[in-house]
């Protein structure tokens, strides 16, 4: 994929709309984790370097339509004021007016906060006019919001449309690694998914298995593939309107999915539950399936053995309880260790490798549950397409 981004563009005199995400955890009306506000300060240094102003917009949680205090971006406004030391003004709102006033006072190195783009319902329709009053705020867009480019809104679909359109440096390089596990990637090249549900992820494993010479499959989905496969997988998580695809799947994988040959066991789908290990089949009846045993982990070891790609999205297990969490924790540490590309496909997978205290091992941990997602589809993401090539 070969965008342009705001290297590519001159930015001196310019007054930059820029769409960020700063979608952040909120508290008693206080950001609680700041990380995507930090992550956006690459790009939004470098663009006032250039002498260039910034308008920045970004939606914030689910407000219902209208202004609402609760889902204000004042507090992150004055969060990035604060890593920037310079003042960041807030907007009373996304567009209008008003906002346009001020956002054509501003001087090189000034800054704009617009209020969150969900106070218009439009904004969600990839609104038209939305878009076109949105640009008239700037004279150049800049998207750094690649966990939203999975969406056509009006702040990252519709916009491009009226401005020269570029990408930041956090979607930039989003695209670069995710674009690794998609378009010419090395080999050997292993992906594993995981997570609940493999109906959630059917065309992730079409569109990886084109590409990867294995797929490790784990986690819920591997039930469905394991009842495919003749076993009983019990009280385990197994979605029967996908036993078919999973067969499907399993016919034309050419013995390149692997499976779990063991699984710790759970009487309840709770964290005080009883457990044991046992071979995948052989579950007694009232049992479920919740994490993969010691014997996966040493075939995931082998698989893994002298990969040059790995890329996860998904954990093995319900790791978000201890007693089974270790096959995924095992699994993160295994990739730290590979010496491999490892790219981390965001949501789940990317606190499972944070909890497990290997996230600074990983050569890439993307920032985008959905979006990521879609990308690994084989989707072109809307916010993505628009912008320049
Ligand atoms: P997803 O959002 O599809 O990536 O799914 C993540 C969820 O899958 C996590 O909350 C895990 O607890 C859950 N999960 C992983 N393995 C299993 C399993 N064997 N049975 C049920 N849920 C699982």
């Amino acid at each position: 994929m070969n965008k342009k981004t705001v290297r590519d563009i001159d930015l001196k005199g310019k007054r930059v709309l820029m769409r960020v995400d700063f979608n952040v955890p909120m508290e008693g009306g206080k950001v609680t984790d700041d990380k995507r506000i930090k992550a956006s300060l690459p790009t939004i240094k470098f663009v006032l370097d250039q002498g260039a102003s910034l308008v920045l917009m970004s939606h914030l949680g689910r407000p219902k339509g209208g202004f609402d205090p609760e889902f204000s971006l004042k507090a992150a406004a004055n969060v990035l004021a604060g890593y920037l030391g310079i003042p960041v003004q807030m907007a009373p709102d996304c567009v209008g007016p008003e906002v346009e006033k001020m956002a054509k006072a501003l001087k090189p190195g000034g800054v704009i906060m617009l209020e969150n783009t969900r106070f218009h319902p439009e904004e969600e329709k990839n609104d038209p006019e939305l878009a076109r009053k949105m640009a008239a705020l700037g004279e150049v867009f800049v998207n750094d919001a690649f966990g939203s480019a999975h969406r056509a809104h009006s702040s990252t679909e519709g916009v491009a449309h009226f401005l020269p359109a570029v990408s930041g440096f956090l979607m930039e390089k989003e695209l670069e690694y995710l674009g690794r596990a998609t378009t010419n990637p090395e080999h050997p090249y292993i992906a594993i998914l995981g997570g609940a549900k493999i109906s959630d992820k059917i065309l992730v494993v079409e569109n990886l298995l084109t590409k990867c010479d294995k797929l490790i499959i784990g986690g819920g989905m591997a039930n469905t593939f394991l009842t495919a496969i003749g076993l009983n997988m019990r009280d385990s998580l197994v979605e029967a309107g996908s036993i078919d695809t999973a067969k499907a799947i399993l016919a034309k994988s050419g013995n390149r999915i692997i499976l779990p040959v063991d699984a710790v066991i759970a009487d309840k789908f709770e964290a005080e539950a009883n457990n044991k290990i046992v071979d995948v089949d052989k579950i007694p009846a009232g049992w479920r399936m919740m994490d993969v045993g010691p014997k996966t982990l040493e075939l995931y070891k082998e698989t893994l053995k002298g990969a040059k790609l790995i890329v996860w999205n998904g954990p093995v297990g319900v790791f978000e309880m201890p007693k089974f969490a270790e096959g995924t924790f095992s699994l993160a540490r295994l990739l730290a260790e590979s010496g491999a590309t490892t790219v981390i496909g965001g949501g789940d997978s990317a606190s499972a490798v944070k909890k497990a205290g290997v996230a600074n091992k990983m050569t890439f941990v993307s920032t985008g549950g959905g979006a990521s997602l879609e990308f690994l589809e084989g989707k072109e993401l809307p916010g993505v397409a628009a912008l320049l090539d």
